[in-house]
């Protein structure tokens, strides 16, 4: 037996094929018996009318496995134009108990029935249209690995059971580990930088933890993140235009193959201009406080208004829906970032996609003394046993480097312009749910 796959059938109009996959929908039409199979590529509708077939079909409920022999018949009304007819039935896996959603229909994505959608998540990955949400996840991934191994980076994996909450900060998962502590990592920041010692490029993407302690829709406690970091970076410039020239590239390759997809989604349409407009994060607030009249000039950080008015801004006067803000307060920084001290502020960029951040891309201190100098400052015990292996990496040479941390829950979620994050996550983890 050769397997066809259902939305090749229209190519075999008058051969006898064999199709396998799942009973997805049945329907009785005055006498004519039409079934739905669902495969790995789509669906396909099949008539049984003879009896003896039909009976093998009696009790058995969608979900059943099967396996189905016949005539290819050209039918405009069938899905890809094609159907099988004189079917004869083969049951491979039989399921007796109905399903407890309508497979064929979407659940929907309300904000007051997400518990629904994962409750059921099992069953409902199982329909087409939540399908195209993953698919298109799949596909941002590979064009995002595709680009930077395009361009000389090196795709590493680095430890997630950590000795110390290194990076620190209140949202570490801790952990019994044989009797010690053990931490979740937060980020690959430490890993990627000693890397950067041995290829100067590299990425990762993997899964970071964060004990986010409230339930917000752009936050996950488990989350997918694409690590980059470069060395030998002349500017912070540099390493913003690669995110950005990355970030264009995948969601210009990502919507040129999913377009039927993304409008039956509702996505937004797609605005990229030739560079990413950029502002300080000064600049911002000066720009918002004449727009709306409302005084921020004495905020340091951007407030999530600003976030959402700088991105509008864009959108409409510059036909970006990519944007950056850039030198953050040096309050802001961490110990590893390099500051820009005459101008008080730290070369840190945060990239703005449809009004939610997706990367936040800082150039790094390199210099041994001076990242002691910066970790005595911020209060961190240097000899410690969790930076020693960091700070080898320094002591032995590592060039001007910089990178970014980029969410790619929050990508595939303002790409398709869902409202929460967790929509665009299969099993998505935050602080109520560890399930399924
Ligand atoms: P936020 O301020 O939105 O909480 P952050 O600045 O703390 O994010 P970073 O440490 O800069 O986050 O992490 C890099 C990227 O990882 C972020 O720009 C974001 O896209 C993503 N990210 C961070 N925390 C989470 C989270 N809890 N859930 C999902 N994505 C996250
Ligand atoms: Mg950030």
């Amino acid at each position: 037996m050769k397997r066809t796959m259902t939305n090749e059938l229209s190519a075999h109009v008058g051969e006898s094929v064999t199709i396998q996959g799942w009973l997805h929908k049945k329907r009785l039409l005055g006498g004519l018996n039409f079934i739905t199979l669902r495969d790995r590529r789509g669906i396909a509708q099949s008539l049984v009318d003879n009896k003896d077939e039909l009976e093998k079909l009696r009790g058995l409920q969608v979900g059943t496995v099967l396996s189905l022999t016949g005539t290819v018949t050209a039918d405009e009304r069938a899905p890809g134009g094609a159907e099988l007819h004189d079917v004869t039935v083969e049951v491979l896996v039989p399921v007796t108990d109905e399903p407890p959603i309508e497979i064929d229909k979407p659940i929907l994505h309300k904000s007051d029935n997400l518990d629904t959608l994962f409750e059921y998540r099992v069953l409902n990955v199982r329909n087409l249209q939540e399908q195209k949400i993953f698919k298109i996840r799949a596909s941002l991934t590979r064009y995002i690995r595709e680009y930077l191994v395009g361009n000389e980076f090196v795709e590493i994996d680095t430890p997630k059971l950590l000795a110390e909450a290194t990076e620190g900060g209140a949202e570490v998962f801790q952990m019994d580990y044989f009797g010690k502590t053990a931490t979740l990592a937060q980020s690959p920041q430490f890993y990627k930088q000693i890397m950067i010692g041995a290829f100067e490029r590299v990425f990762e993407i993997g899964h970071s933890y964060r004990a986010e302690p409230s339930a917000t829709t752009r936050h996950l406690t488990e989350l997918t993140m694409l690590d980059i970091e470069m060395g030998f970076v002349q500017s912070h410039q540099e390493v913003m235009d690669t995110v950005a020239n990355m970030t264009k590239d995948v969601l210009t390759r990502v919507y040129d193959e999913h377009e039927a997809d993304l409008k039956s989604l509702n996505a937004p349409e797609l605005k990229l201009a030739d560079t990413v407009p950029s502002f300080t994060v000064a600049e911002i607030h000066e720009m918002y406080t004449k727009g709306t009249g409302t005084d921020t000039t004495t905020e340091k950080d951007l407030t999530p208004d600003e976030e959402r008015w700088i991105a509008e801004y864009a959108r409409k006067e510059l036909g970006s829906d990519l944007v950056y803000a850039t030198d953050f307060p040096k309050e802001a920084g961490k110990f590893y970032h390099k500051f820009k001290d005459e101008e008080g502020t730290v070369a840190w960029a945060d990239l703005l996609f449809r009004g939610l951040e997706i990367s936040t891309v800082p150039l790094r201190e390199n210099n041994y003394e001076k990242m002691i100098e910066q970790m005595t400052a911020a209060g961190l015990d240097v000899s410690h046993e969790g930076f020693k292996y960091y700070l080898q990496a320094f002591k032995y040479g590592l060039p001007q480097h910089g990178g970014c941390g980029f969410g790619i829950d929050r990508l595939v979620q303002k790409t398709v312009g869902l409202n929460n994050i967790k929509e665009a996550t299969l099993f998505p983890r935050d602080i109520n749910r560890l399930t399924p």
